[in-house]
């Protein structure tokens, strides 16, 4: 890999602090680890509000949840587009909840913008040029998720590419990559998320659940990524996975997002930081 430094990566190099960037009002690269956490894909009114409000109680900061869906296969479920676009809004004003997700193409950022208050790119998206310069240029944060075939060199600069266009508010994600066991859906690239904290001042987030692909494994992945340094967590969470019309295996269940947050806030005290989750939640105000 080329020496990470202000010639090779101007913008994305670190020096002398890391950088917050806010979703909505919530700042990620603070002393405080943060939750995203949502269904891989919104599939009705009913199951994004109860699954945003177990995410709520769960200690997320921030909605997740899929409209359109980067999936493997074109005959898997696509996403239901604009209508969970909207769902996603209404129910992110609902429950308080500042709300990422995913474009896949530049003609749909407008709309995707118009609706979020960030914009995901996904992982099979990480090296499209014309999708991160159109989501640079939305003005809102996005939330880059390195490619699964990516080095971290590649990686940062993808994200350069979008800081170029003038937008600094940029959180990396380590969501897994290709090895060659498949026992695991990727491999969670712990030492990349040690790495990518001293390269860059960019915040970094670990994505447990793509990077397993298994809900027994994602509490103890997310333990693994935090003890390394990630900012933050983005949970895939349902409340019924058997049902799940994308990700079944990885989903959480409320009370296995109950555990994680318990588990990650004593990983979180032990390396100095807040965790997510760690305010009772009684204190928690029903909307913002
Ligand atoms: C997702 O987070 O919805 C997703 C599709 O993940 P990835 O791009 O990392 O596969
Ligand atoms: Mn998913």
């Amino acid at each position: 890999m080329a020496a990470v430094n202000a010639e090779t990566f101007p913008l994305a190099a670190r020096g002398a602090g890391g950088s917050t960037v806010y979703i909505g009002d919530v700042p990620i690269g603070g002393p405080e680890v943060v939750l995203i956490a949502g269904p891989c894909s919104v599939e009705s009114e009913s199951q994004l509000r109860t699954t945003a409000l177990t995410a709520r109680a769960g200690g997320a900061s921030i909605l997740r949840g899929g409209a359109f869906k980067p999936r493997t296969s074109p005959y898997s479920f696509q996403g239901l587009g604009e209508p969970a676009l909207a769902l996603l809004r209404e129910i992110a004003d609902e429950t308080g909840l500042p709300v990422v997700t995913e474009a896949l193409e530049p003609a749909q950022v407008p709309l995707v913008a118009s609706h979020a208050d960030a914009i995901q790119i996904g992982s099979r998206n990480m090296c499209a040029t014309p999708l991160l310069r159109a989501a640079g240029e939305s003005g809102l944060p996005v939330l880059l998720k390195r490619g699964m075939s990516a080095t971290l060199e590649e990686f940062l600069f993808a994200a350069e590419t979008i800081l170029l266009t003038g937008n600094d508010a940029v959180v990396l994600c380590e969501r897994g990559i290709r090895t060659f066991d498949s026992y695991t859906r990727n491999c969670l690239d712990v030492g990349g998320i040690a790495a990518l904290k001293r390269l860059t001042h960019l915040p970094v987030i670990a994505d447990p659940s793509h990077a397993t692909g298994r809900h027994e494994l994602v509490a103890d992945a997310a333990l693994a990524a935090v003890a390394a340094g990630a900012d933050g967590l983005l949970v895939e969470v349902h409340p019924d996975r058997s049902a799940a019309r994308s990700d079944p295996e990885q989903q959480l269940l409320p009370d296995e997002l109950a555990e994680l947050t318990d588990r990650v806030a004593t990983i979180a005290v032990a390396i100095g930081r807040r965790s997510f989750g760690s305010v009772p939640l009684a204190q928690v105000a029903l909307t913002r």
